[in-house]
């Protein structure tokens, strides 16, 4: 009978709990998406990597203990940092005291960027950056590219995966890569492993820059409307376009085939192979179809 070869689990790299932890007496809440980023060499590519000559106010997301908000203001950044965690930010406001760095103690969600950039102080125009709790990465950066005021840039630590769908484009393009795109220029600027981090997460993360756009890069004469033709259009992304877009909005029976054609863009395609200025195109011809059949 042959020997089943049992294989051990591979331990991941524990890097230590950095000291200011055990000086507080509290340990990591996972509840809170706390994973400390402790990598020097890690902390200091992020901080590199921040526009800090278009807009030396920053907007920083969960400072945690503060390693990414000291590495910012040795570049010169003038910071609101946003923390939810009461110790944290206790202890935050103590170790920057007297220095170019506000404490707010606050949800991220529960106001807009420009408001809570305000709450320390400050004015736009201004950047955003932090390593994101991953469990409000989706909302978070939605909040900030809707906004009415919006961050000039975005440097922001989120899950690989996210990060990848975020700077996707066709023929592999997602919903969020969309989203994103109408309102920024996205790029992926490197990936970050769990040993960078205390306690390691489950999972690969990297980093990501937005620069928003100063106008917007396609002719849309109602957002809603435009977005609501990209999610039905993704509601079934293995479906062809016409059959998607027939399934996830109102159109009169048979008419996302013309539609499509109007718009120039071939009805058996599939949602991910289109680009931005596809989007518009069809965006513009289903509000051309709304207004002949309501006129
Ligand atoms: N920036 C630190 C670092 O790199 O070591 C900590 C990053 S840790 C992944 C996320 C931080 O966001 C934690 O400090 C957590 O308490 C904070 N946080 C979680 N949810 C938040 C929210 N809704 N608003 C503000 N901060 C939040």
């Amino acid at each position: 009978m042959p020997v089943r070869k049992t294989r051990r689990p591979q331990r991941r790299p524990q890097p230590p709990p950095p000291p200011e932890l055990r000086e507080l007496g509290i340990r990591a809440r996972k509840s809170l998406g706390q994973h400390f980023l402790t990598d020097r060499e890690v902390l200091e590519r992020i901080a590199l990597a921040a526009p800090l000559s278009s807009t030396q106010a920053v907007l920083e997301i969960g400072p945690g203990l503060g390693f990414l908000t000291e590495e910012l203001e040795a570049r010169g950044a003038h910071i609101t940092a946003v923390e939810i965690d009461d110790e944290l930010c206790a202890h935050l406001q103590r170790r920057f005291e007297g220095r170019r760095v506000r404490v707010v103690c606050a949800d991220a969600l529960e106001a807009p960027p420009a408001e809570l950039l305000a709450r320390g102080g400050m004015a736009p125009p201004f950047g955003a950056a932090g390593n994101l709790p991953y469990y409000i990465t989706g909302l978070l950066l939605r909040r900030f590219l809707e906004a009415e005021t919006r961050p000039d840039w975005m440097l922001f630590m989120v899950q690989r995966e996210v990060a990848e769908s975020i700077v996707s484009s066709p023929p592999r393009m997602s919903l969020l890569g969309v989203s994103v795109r109408f309102y920024a220029e996205p790029e992926l600027l490197f990936p970050v492993p769990p040993s960078a981090f205390y306690p390691p997460p489950a999972v690969d993360s990297a980093v990501v820059r937005l620069r928003t756009h100063k106008n917007a890069p396609v002719d849309v004469t109602d957002e809603k409307a435009f977005f609501d033709v990209v999610r039905a259009g993704f509601s079934a992304p293995r479906k062809q376009l016409h059959n998607a877009l027939s399934r996830g909005i109102w159109t009169e029976p048979g008419a996302a085939t013309t539609i499509l054609e109007r718009a120039g863009i071939d009805p058996m395609r599939r949602a991910q192979t289109l680009d931005l200025a596809e989007w518009g195109r069809l965006h513009r011809a289903f509000e051309a179809q709304r207004a002949a059949v309501a006129g």
